[in-house]
């Protein structure tokens, strides 16, 4: 079994009830294993694990996230590759929340560990998964240092127009309630990557992100630095995703609450489980979304034109905010991959400087690329997203 390349990282995904991980080089890119723990907790519990070109696949009861880590253990000595060999330089840990208490990746110590333990409050469905991952991954690899990489960083310093909500000010100081912002290591990476691609410095361009994946945000980020975002004090506010509700008048959980009689937690499963594109037409996988669109099915036709006015009302409002857009950037799964989606909530912007061109549009590829005509103002991009790899390089600068 061979041992890890000197300096490489593993990288923890600890989610509600599944589990990624990813072991990579951050110098040169190469992952060299990766896998998925999906349905811990539930029934159908499976996991699929790949090193070096060769994926096992085991269907097997998990009935909770120390169990996926030992499987996961068990897969990495089996399998490859031999984490407990000395040569990785260190371990990140996605942390959903970091409250008003982490701004920037954090190497976790026993102080650390109990500051995300104590505003698990703010996220606990994400935090408390997190928490097991990085205590389990610990007591495996005591030697390694572990870094958080938090999903609210990058939005840690909004400001205070974007980031306070218009609620009593003291309920508000007292619960901790603001607008923080998630998928921050996204909008950043993406952000860094586009400004790269077009031969700026991140500081001399203004940009909006759309991260439009099965969880979706935008971002205004002016000069490199978020000026405001859609996601608020939890992951559910903004955009319409794939299971997420997101705007959404909240006197609708006062008349649900009297008049259907749903509890809180019925409330809280209803809009992030069961609504957005999943809601609307049943169905939350894009691809069939856009499927079903084409055979004239009505349902899905009406939920595509739910999620497109309300990207189309974020993108508006962000030209607005920041005045001058030097470019727009699509990612993750939706914007990476469906082009109907990057024309369609684009369209008719020509008199504001947005002009796609449809070819470079329809091109696929896993390259950060350009959609736009040559001599459009605003360049629209396409920038796959790499979480993994911005939370590895991330966990190396801060592990030294
Ligand atoms: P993510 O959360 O970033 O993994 O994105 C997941 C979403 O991307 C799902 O809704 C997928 O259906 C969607 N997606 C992935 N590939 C494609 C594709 N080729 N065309 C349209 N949507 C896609």
């Amino acid at each position: 079994m061979s041992a890890v390349i000197e300096g490489s990282v593993l990288v923890v995904n600890a989610g509600s009830s599944s589990l990624k991980y990813q072991v990579l080089d951050p110098a040169t890119e190469e992952v060299i294993a990766d896998g998925l723990a999906e349905r811990i907790g539930e029934q159908g519990s499976s996991i699929k694990h790949w090193y070096r070109g060769t994926e096992v696949r085991r269907e097997v009861a998990l009935p909770d996230h120390e169990a996926a880590i030992a499987l996961v253990v068990e897969l990495f000595a089996e399998e490859g590759v031999d984490v407990a060999e000395s040569g990785l330089a260190a371990v990140g840990h996605r942390v959903v929340h970091g409250g008003r208490s982490f701004f920037e990746p954090t190497l976790i110590t026993e102080r650390v560990r109990s500051e995300i333990v104590r505003i698990s409050s703010l996220a606990p469905l994400h935090n408390p998964a997190n928490l097991t991952g990085i205590d389990a991954v610990s007591a495996l690899l005591p030697d390694v240092p572990a870094v958080a990489v938090f999903d609210t960083a990058f939005f840690s310093h909004l400001p205070d127009e974007t980031a306070h909500y218009a609620l009593d000010a003291e309920v508000a100081a007292k619960y901790a309630i603001r607008r923080y912002g998630f998928h921050g290591t996204s909008h950043e990476y993406v952000s860094q990557r586009a400004a790269e691609f077009l031969g700026h410095a991140p500081s001399d361009i203004n940009q909006i992100v759309l991260h439009l994946g099965n969880g979706a945000s935008a971002s205004a980020i002016r000069g490199g630095v978020p000026f405001d975002t859609t996601m608020g004090m939890t992951p559910l506010e903004g955009l319409v995703m794939g299971t997420r509700t997101g705007d959404i008048d909240a006197g609708i959980v006062f008349h649900l609450a009297r008049v259907a009689d749903m509890s809180i937690e019925d409330i809280d499963v209803l809009f992030n489980k069961r609504s957005g594109l999943k809601g609307l037409c049943g169905e939350n996988d894009f691809r069939a979304i856009l499927e079903r669109i084409d055979a004239g099915d009505e349902a899905a036709t009406q939920a595509y034109l739910v999620y497109l006015h309300r990207l189309r009302r974020y993108i508006g409002a962000y030209m607005i905010e920041l005045g001058r857009v030097d470019a727009i950037v699509f990612t993750a799964g939706v914007g990476e991959n469906a082009a109907p989606v990057r024309a369609d909530s684009l369209a008719g912007l020509e008199r504001y400087g947005v002009v796609i061109d449809s070819e470079r549009n329809a091109v696929r590829s896993d390259e950060p690329r350009v959609i736009s005509t040559d001599d459009s103002p605003v360049a629209v991009l396409v920038v796959p997203t790499n979480e993994e790899l911005a939370i590895a390089r991330a966990a190396v600068a801060v592990a030294g």
